[in-house]
């Protein structure tokens, strides 16, 4: 007989123990469960525009009113999830059992009460065989808050310093283009938008940014921006184009529609 070696229940990687997650799926769930009170509770800050304090328009914005945000704010895909994992480990462990608990005065309460039960359960919960689907759903939903809280387009952004010799990179808020930036090995400070410019314009070196940031900065749509980096063959690296080529592409064809 081969001794007890298991996968995770998550992400195959071999777990020895009597634990069905991995370390780092473990470590994962633990973060998820953590931070998804936190995201419930932002998402009132983004049911209506100009309320997040960016100027980034997304499709669900446009028709003035975010439903996604909403269906997060009042934790309607959060809370049977939790509680329906709060009851199994309540029978299982002969806690109170639901029916017997008082209701949390409100929603943003219910979540964070949910959330510590969870935390405060989970080395028990690890060990049971279900917790693969948990850390599943429980994955799906935190994704959800990020992206209604759009914190995945917060991401920091590097562009190489235009400083002639210096070698570092510099971080950028795209979203921010009239505030400072300073590099941080040559002390030199532009605002985000006049550090571009002279990115764009140092002939020595590539400029790469993602798909978001190129959109927010050329206003330019995706699909744009696309057909330009294929009509154009515009260079890519890592899923990151370079905005100077694009930059020069749409100028020139500007140009040869004016002539
Ligand atoms: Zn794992
Ligand atoms: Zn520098």
């Amino acid at each position: 007989m081969i001794g007890a070696i298991m996968e995770c229940r998550a992400c195959q990687r071999e777990v020895n123990g009597e634990l069905f997650l991995c370390n780092k799926c473990s470590l994962n769930l633990r973060d998820n469960l953590n931070e998804i009170p936190a995201l419930q509770f932002e998402a009132a800050n983004f049911l209506t525009p100009g309320r997040s304090g960016s100027g980034f328009v997304s499709t669900e914005r446009s028709i003035g009113f975010n439903v996604a945000a909403m269906d997060y704010s009042i934790a309607s895909d959060i809370l049977p999830l939790l509680h329906d994992y709060e009851a199994k480990i309540r029978r299982g462990r002969k806690l109170t059992p639901p029916a017997l608990l008082q209701r949390q005065p409100s929603i943003d309460l219910e979540v964070a009460a949910t959330a510590s039960f969870h935390l405060a359960h989970l080395d028990w919960t690890l060990k049971q065989e279900w917790v693969g689907d948990f850390s599943a759903e429980v994955k799906k939903i935190h994704a959800k808050g990020l992206s209604v809280t759009k914190k995945f387009i917060e991401k920091p952004r590097r562009i190489p310093c235009p400083t002639d010799g210096c070698k570092a990179h510099v971080v950028i808020d795209i979203e921010n283009l009239l505030s400072g930036v300073t590099c941080l090995k040559c002390k030199a400070s532009w605002t985000l938008y006049r550090l571009i410019q002279l990115a764009m314009d140092n002939p020595n070196r590539r400029f790469w940014l993602d798909m978001e940031a190129i959109c927010l900065w050329l206003n330019m749509t995706k699909r744009e921006v696309l057909k330009v980096v294929k009509v154009h063959k515009i260079p890519k690296r890592n899923g990151l184009y370079d905005i100077a080529a694009i930059v020069k592409k749409r100028h020139d064809e500007f140009h040869e529609k004016n002539l």
